[in-house]
């Protein structure tokens, strides 16, 4: 992949990134690099006005990697999604994408973690206003988002368990 896959620029959100060229439904767009840590890494490490850690696994956190890869805002309605497997964090295109659009994915998919959360400026007509767990999105977003491959699976695991 090349980075002209990746346009960084400032909006009034503060920095986010943009399709370099258009990308297809399904394509991989960037692998997703920072270093992983555990929970309580995690716990002692992040700032929670400024969280760009990612929950991969039970006890496994990504960190910031310092690239693009921080920058990509959430959705409440995305464009992309990670997906996680073999330790690597894939982030794909779960629809068409036309070069010049902001990219994004919904960052309840990694997230379940009981007390974090974060108000959602994405400005999407479906925007839910609060970003929270996994757990509190609607039944038919859940199966969405885990049919497309792009959950977490220690959360899918929870989710299959808790039905
Ligand atoms: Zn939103």
């Amino acid at each position: 992949m090349g980075t002209c896959n990746l346009i960084i620029r400032d909006t009034e959100k503060g920095k986010a990134v943009f399709a370099g060229r258009d990308i297809r439904a399904g394509e991989f767009i960037c692998e997703f690099t920072g270093p992983f840590c555990s929970m309580e890494e995690y716990l002692s490490l992040h700032d929670p006005c400024n969280n760009h850690y990612l929950q991969v696994d039970d006890d496994r956190f990504m960190g910031p990697s310092g690239n693009a890869d921080d920058l990509i805002n959430h959705c409440c309605n995305p464009n992309g999604g990670l997906v996680y497997r073999d330790g690597v964090v894939r982030y794909i295109a779960i629809r068409d994408i036309r070069e010049g659009e902001e990219l994004s994915f919904d960052y309840s998919t990694t997230m379940d973690e009981d007390g974090w959360e974060m108000e959602c400026l994405c400005g999407d007509p479906d925007c839910r206003g609060v970003v929270r767990d996994f757990k509190h999105l609607p039944a038919s977003l859940q199966e969405k988002y885990i049919s497309l491959g792009v959950v977490m699976p220690y959360i899918v695991k929870k989710v299959r368990h808790s039905r």
